[in-house]
């Protein structure tokens, strides 16, 4: 079966795990420290907190943040589920905000709309989280001058664009929000099985990230309010054990070198889709911005089904049984039940993210996908539309 997503793991990355297997340290400990700096160093961050995983990322990032009930928060609905339920996690408030219709991240106009309706109520948006969607980064520079006119923070929820540039500039993320999320689930540009990091350019986020890591303990001197001993900690805030392993984190070092290879091989498997069905009238390729790198954690074709005999659910059950799995991303948020039930989202309060959803179906994209496979998905794909 071919997926949509898959790991690559060689030698290097199995060597690097059983050797921390075969030391005295498992949990964290010397290699998740140096998966810090290599993260730092890589995505040009001053700061760094690997974790369990991506959500456990975004829990943090909202405490860190101070998010309290009823602060209004607002991502946009085409992203996985973790994002908007960060906000639930801190008992905010979610609102979402439209995609653009070509980089499918948030628009930032209708984004102000949002910003000055709120404001008109008396009303203010605590926190806006922009979706590097698929490896397309969000429209930075536009989303970090409304943060600073309307005071709102900033997150980046990076986990689809390890690798990615904007303005050429593969360490934008840290420089335009205020705190970074990623994720090294399987299916992610790297992996640590699961895993997830933070990455900030403040002092006083990490500080709080870290705390809320390990169950709101510290022994830093400096905060305590008195000191037995050698032994001794104090606990401040309830935190949790978000901890990463340190064999996970040996896996991730390893996995790090390989991203540039894996963002080449993601990009070249892009490009022969893009020439592929640039053949085809009513299915399209997704766009990218001259400003961008796209690191294609995903490849998002969207097609007009209405322009053909054979239903989306249909087309998906006649490739799976040719072999090949793919996947839709995503379900809008806002439509998923809870959301409705709760907050009172409904069809039709963002077309232009139910409209991507009727088409979008994402293509197998991993660095190991080899070119037969590659030409046999699209033989199919072509012979499911067109027969
Ligand atoms: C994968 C992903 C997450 C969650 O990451 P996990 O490591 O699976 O918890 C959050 N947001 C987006 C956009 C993701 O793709």
């Amino acid at each position: 079966m071919i997926s949509y997503g898959k790991q690559s793991i060689d030698s290097r990355d199995i060597e690097a795990v059983v050797s921390v297997l075969k030391g005295d340290w498992l949990t964290q400990g010397p290699y998740v420290e140096n998966f810090e700096n290599d993260l730092k160093n890589y995505f040009g961050s001053k700061y760094s907190c690997a974790v369990a995983n991506g959500t456990a990322a975004l829990h943090l990032a909202g405490l860190a943040l101070g998010w309290e009930s009823g602060d209004i928060i607002v991502t946009s609905p085409i992203t996985f589920l973790a994002s908007a339920n960060s906000i639930i996690y801190s008992d905010g408030t979610p609102d979402f905000v439209d995609i653009d219709s070509s980089s499918f991240t948030i628009d930032p106009n209708l984004l102000e709309e949002k910003l000055i309706a709120y404001n008109s109520k008396g009303q203010k948006i605590k926190a806006v989280i922009g979706i590097d969607f698929a490896g397309h980064p969000c429209d930075w520079k536009s989303l970090n001058y409304l943060s600073k006119k309307y005071n709102f923070q900033l997150i980046n929820d990076n986990c689809h664009a390890l690798g990615a540039a904007y303005n050429n500039d593969i360490t934008y993320a840290a420089k335009y929000a205020d705190i970074v999320i990623q994720s090294f689930h399987p299916v992610k540009h790297i992996t640590t099985g699961e895993g997830g990091s933070v990455l900030t350019n403040n002092i006083e986020i990490i500080e709080e990230v870290e705390l809320y890591r390990t169950h709101g303990m510290t022994k830093d001197r400096s905060r305590l309010e008195k000191n037995d001993g050698p032994w001794y900690y104090e606990m401040h805030k309830v935190g949790f054990n978000y901890r990463l392993t340190d064999f996970q984190a040996a896996l991730g070092s390893s996995q790090l070198k390989k991203l540039d290879k894996f963002v080449k091989k993601r990009t070249n498997i892009a490009n022969f889709y893009d020439e592929f069905f640039l053949q085809f009238e009513n299915i399209y390729s997704p766009q990218r911005d001259n400003s961008i790198n796209h690191s294609f954690h995903l490849y998002p074709l969207k097609i007009n089904f209405e322009k053909f005999s054979i239903s989306k659910s249909e087309f998906f059950r006649q490739l799976r049984t040719e072999g090949i799995n793919l996947q839709v991303h995503y379900i809008p948020v806002h439509l998923q039940p809870f959301y409705k039930k709760n907050f009172k989202f409904n069809k039709g309060d963002f077309p232009i993210s139910e409209n991507f959803y009727e088409q979008e179906i994402s293509l197998p994209i991993f660095p190991d996908l080899s070119e037969d496979d590659l030409k046999f998905v699209c033989n199919k794909i072509k012979n499911i539309l067109f027969e």
